[in-house]
């Protein structure tokens, strides 16, 4: 088998990038570990059946069944549970992901819409290895429950409306009215999950959320970037002072991803941001590779305690 992989020029041809951004939902989580470039460009194909393929396992049959759910039943705002064409209505689109204060560029914490600075103090004192954040909101109620949703609940028509709400919260940028705008990356790839977790939820709901984020920004998807090396605490049930502990050398970019890494603007999906210990460990870990910037895209944000 050829495992060299192609220039780097595949990554951004458009007929690919098109193709590798929308893969449906049902297949892709349970796809194999494999060579990036092949995953993310010649087999995207594959994932686009005219027919319907056989179930493989039972958690296959599952996961098209969940994917159809949607479709099955009557569409209903995702908070508020009113009768809606869409997955939120807009008054609540309105309620909870229309506010209008600034966020620090580099972490996304709120700052005061006076702050002279574009970073919060933290970021300025202690720079993290990431170089900026956007996030759609705060982790409150009620947008945390489309979290938990997704993450717990396996609702799979999510993932196209987190998307939506985080894409315009890129474009709108992290301090509204200053003119700040952010760089596009050159591609995303997601927060990856241990494989003892990805087997007990069935899905990577980081990279369920980067599918369609890839789509709407029009930049490819790499799924396999960054690879977890280790199963890890969650970080929330730890201390402070042991969090950054329990991250180290978490993550490593895989041999195949290297020559795609170097010199690159790296967009990072995930979630939620806690503390921002893993999202600091995957920039870390992709700019020791040669990465020349690292965004995070991060549905939402826990608040600073
Ligand atoms: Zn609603
Ligand atoms: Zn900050």
């Amino acid at each position: 088998m050829d495992r060299k992989l192609p220039p780097r020029s595949d990554f951004t041809g458009a007929p690919e990038r098109r193709i590798s951004s929308t893969p449906p939902p049902a297949a892709a989580p349970t796809r194999r570990r494999s060579d990036p470039v092949k995953d993310n460009v010649k087999n995207a194909p594959e994932l686009v059946p005219h027919a319907p393929q056989p179930f493989r396992s039972k958690q296959g049959f599952v996961r098209q069944l969940l994917a159809r759910l949607p479709q099955l039943i009557p569409s209903s705002c995702a908070l508020c549970g009113r009768s809606n064409p869409h997955a939120l209505c807009e008054p609540c689109q309105r309620q909870f992901f229309t506010r209008n204060f600034r966020r620090c560029v580099q972490c996304a914490v709120p700052i005061a819409m006076s702050a002279r600075d574009i970073r919060c103090g933290d970021c300025s004192k202690n720079k993290p290895a990431f170089d900026a954040t956007v996030v759609a909101c705060d982790y409150v109620a009620p947008a945390d429950q489309l979290v938990l949703a997704l993450k717990f609940g396996g609702d799979l028509r999510l993932p196209p409306l987190l998307a939506q709400l985080l894409h315009d919260a890129f474009l709108r940028g992290p301090m509204p009215g200053a003119g700040v705008q952010l760089v596009m990356p050159t591609m995303l790839t997601a927060v990856p999950l241990g494989r003892q977790r990805l087997q007990e939820r069935g899905f990577n709901q980081a990279l369920e959320i980067a599918r369609p984020l890839a789509g709407l920004l029009d930049i490819p998807l790499v799924p396999q970037l960054v690879e977890r090396l280790r199963e890890t605490q969650a970080q929330s049930g730890l201390p402070l002072a042991m969090r950054q502990r329990n991250m180290r050398k978490a993550f490593i970019v895989p041999y195949l991803a290297m020559d795609h890494v170097k010199g690159r603007h790296v967009g990072i999906v995930d979630d939620v941001m806690t503390t921002g210990e893993t999202l600091n460990e995957v920039a870390a870990t992709l700019k020791r590779f040669g990465a020349k910037r690292v965004t995070n895209l991060v549905f939402a944000r826990t608040l600073p305690t």
